[in-house]
């Protein structure tokens, strides 16, 4: 191995550790462990001896890993430090195997290697927690490469080193597979990128590419790959109509093509610039940047968007742009030669003059700041500067600004936005409702406005029981409330959901920083995300006729509105099981909680009273998660049950999970997993829904957000109401 290979490798290695600090933080009280358990004996965690001149962020982007971890790694109190210190610059030296010793548990092997068990357990096939002495257990996969026969074909302005660097091969790799001796490759030729012929992904995969055979043309291919001839066309630079057999097409832009970046932590404008190949001055001009200071999370454009295309950002939905534009999904498709609802991450939508010009006013808030306002309508900074004719970045409260109205109302879905989720605050005797920026809350919590530390909580201070009967108090005022809204359709009538707030209770799930807009740590909770997503969608769906059931109620507070979002999750260790009899004895071991010695099965269990005497075919299960998995892109994910051993899946679910897909957003996948909540669950279709990954900064950033959390409840519900309205239609027909 060259040297130059060598560094590469420890590169990777590197933003390994940076991952594991955020599953680490994660699982600190998942697994209600929180030293580190010891038997790390011979394998410390990797030390830096600080050089002169070197400073913290220099030494995190060395590392890949964050400043704040650092930071907590080493108690540091601010970002001082000396020529000679010793810092700890990552969790674990990750090996790929761990050999099982006696009284280990999986749990505190996971949490000494700051990996998720449930990813040890992926990667093992374990379908339970049970290890035993001398058991080599996986710890991490071999790097991701893409899978099936993968060739790239070289374009014109294709170097060696961004080939690589799209698939994320080693260009030595790159060489080894395609024998080649030296750096040259000739535009036209074609490079295997990959030779694995196993593909178990549903979907075929984002960099795949199809060599055309006889009798095929652009729209047969289209449809069988479930991507528009004009996308086809522009990812292939084909003018007409014109394929030859043997002709290589690129079926999915890559993420070269995406043409956005989300900064990461220690990166610099012309770092970024280098990646990407596009000028530092322009990146500038295009994302407003006077001063070269980005910050972590931070969304940059990488082209100028033109005024009469949206370019498609992972998570965007046909349906939400055709709402931002004024115009149907019907007329999209139809200008872009769509064959479905489904869109990819980069991909370029026409509007027309009138879509393109159709802007709505934004009031200013206090505290807002330009790359906030333009990030929650998917502007660009430079855009919104451009159409407000803004020359300077202060704003005043009260301004009014020309935004693209993503995320806020209009056709036929303005019914829904109408609705003032205020009037969902509830005022009734029972539960005090004390009033707070994070609220509405009820009774004497939460003690502090914003969760402050990775590890801060508010213990339960009620028995289970206790905390039941306040939640069913404040549930049934609740009710009352969304019963008064009325009903926009009936479109769900006679259909069953049990919705399922992933975690609560004792388990806070994924707990990860965030930056808000000061740069202060802010930290957003899982199972708190859950919890306001979850009961957006039982709004929603009551309000189209549905019945609707929740394995989890908090005593303490409803949907949040958190305004500013830097008020908006404080872990409360008080959720309890929507069930009189899982409550009734009143001990610890019921209150919910993940993991080892979980109760998990509580959650089938409601869901199995909640389906009695309900047709099987109308019952919909739903949980709700946001979590972390490095490994897994950051656009949604829709999971079905599959078995791990028989490797038999739950078809029905597939496709509901399908079906599901175009509504949450370009970028969103299906894929089966061997999920206990699913196993024995009763309902015919049933899902586990990641929303967000929290591996992802952005995704950190924006749950923090009232309407993006909006966003992510109505996708859901507009998923259901096309699935269940599609069947309806086919049961009509035969
Ligand atoms: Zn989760």
């Amino acid at each position: 191995m060259h040297h130059h290979d060598q560094n590469r490798f420890l590169k990777l290695e590197n933003h390994l550790y940076g991952m594991i600090f955020y599953a680490a933080l994660g699982m600190a009280t998942l697994c209600g462990v929180h030293d580190r358990a010891d038997g790390a004996d011979s394998s410390s965690p990797p030390i830096h001896v600080v050089r002169q001149g070197e400073t913290l962020s220099e030494i995190a982007l060395d590392y890949g890993v964050s400043v704040d971890a650092l930071m907590s790694w080493n108690q540091l109190r601010g970002d001082r430090i000396y020529k000679g210190q010793k810092l700890q610059v990552g969790v674990h030296p990750l090996s790929d195997w761990y050999v099982v010793k006696s009284g280990d548990t999986l749990c505190e092997i996971a949490l000494q290697y700051g990996i998720s068990t449930r990813s040890i357990q992926k990667l093992n096939d374990l379908t339970r927690d049970r290890i035993y002495p001398g058991q080599r257990l996986r710890l991490r996969q071999t790097p991701s490469q893409p899978k099936g026969k993968v060739v790239h074909t070289v374009k014109k302005d294709d170097t060696l080193w961004a080939i690589a660097q799209r698939y994320g091969l080693d260009v030595s790799e790159l060489k080894n597979i395609n024998d080649l001796t030296d750096d040259t490759i000739i535009p036209g030729t074609s490079l295997v990128i990959s030779e694995e012929i196993e593909d178990s992904r549903d979907e075929p995969n984002e960099r795949f590419e199809y060599v055309v055979r006889e009798g095929d043309n652009l729209e047969t291919i289209g449809k069988a790959f479930d991507v528009g001839v004009g996308l086809l066309r522009r990812l292939n630079q084909i003018q007409g109509d014109h394929i030859f057999v043997g002709q290589k097409l690129q079926l999915r832009p890559s993420s070269l093509e995406e043409g956005v970046h989300v900064v990461r932590q220690g990166e610099s404008l012309s770092s970024i610039a280098k990646k990407y190949d596009v000028n530092l001055q322009e990146l500038r001009e295009i994302n407003g940047i006077e001063d070269d200071k980005i910050f972590s999370g931070q969304k940059l454009r990488l082209s100028r968007p033109s005024s009469s295309t949206h370019i498609v950002e992972k998570g965007d939905a046909l349906w939400e742009i055709a709402r931002a534009y004024g115009t149907t999904t019907e007329s999209l498709r139809k200008n872009n030669d769509l064959t479905s609802d489904r869109i990819y991450p980069g991909q370029e939508l026409r509007l027309d003059k009138k879509e393109a010009e159709h802007f709505q006013l934004y009031t200013v808030k206090e505290g807002d700041y330009l790359d906030r306002i333009a990030r929650l309508h998917q502007m660009s900074v430079s855009e919104l500067k451009q159409i407000n004719c803004l020359d300077n970045h202060v704003l005043y409260a009260g301004d009014k600004l020309k935004v693209k109205p993503i995320l806020t109302k209009s056709t036929e879905w303005v019914k829904i936005s109408e609705i003032d989720w205020k009037d969902l605050i509830i005022s009734v005797e029972g539960p005090g409702r004390i009033r707070t920026g994070n609220g509405p809350y009820f009774y004497s919590r939460p003690k502090a406005q914003r969760q402050s530390h990775a590890d801060y909580y508010e213990g339960p201070r009620l028995t289970t029981l206790q905390s039941y009967r306040q939640a069913q108090k404040l549930w049934d005022a609740f009710e009352l409330q969304v019963e008064r809204l009325g009903r926009l359709s009936d479109a769900l009538d006679g259909w069953h959901f049990v919705l399922d707030p992933g975690h609560g209770g004792l388990d806070p799930g994924a707990v990860v920083p965030s930056l808000d807009g000061n740069g202060h740590s802010v930290y957003v909770v899982e199972d708190e995300y859950a919890y306001d997503v979850a009961v957006r969608v039982y709004v929603l769906l009551r309000l189209h006729g549905a019945e609707v059931t929740m394995t989890l109620l908090s005593p303490n507070h409803l949907i949040r509105h958190s305004d500013p979002p830097t008020m908006t999750f404080v872990n409360e260790k008080n959720e309890v099981y929507n069930s009189y009899e899982l409550n009734k004895s009143g001990q610890w071991k019921n209150w919910p909680i993940g993991g080892r010695n979980g109760n998990l099965s509580s959650r089938v269990h409601i869901a199995r009273s909640a389906f009695k005497g309900v047709s099987k075919d109308r019952c919909i299960f739903l949980s709700f998660h946001a979590d972390i998995d490095s490994n897994e892109s950051d656009a949604p994910a829709v999971l079905y049950y599959k078995s791990r051993k028989s490797k038999r899946s739950d078809e029905t679910s597939r496709k509901f999970a399908k079906a599901l897909l175009p509504f949450l957003g370009a970028g969103a996948e299906a894929r089966g997993q061997g999920l206990a909540v699913l196993r024995d669950n009763p309902a015919q279709h049933k899902v586990l829904l990641e929303l967000r990954n929290l591996a992802y900064t952005d995704n950190a950033w924006a749950i923090r957000f009232e309407e993006l959390r909006h966003r992510d409840a109505e996708k859901v519900v507009r998923g259901i109401l096309a699935f269940v309205k599609n069947r309806t239609v086919m049961a009509k027909r035969y």
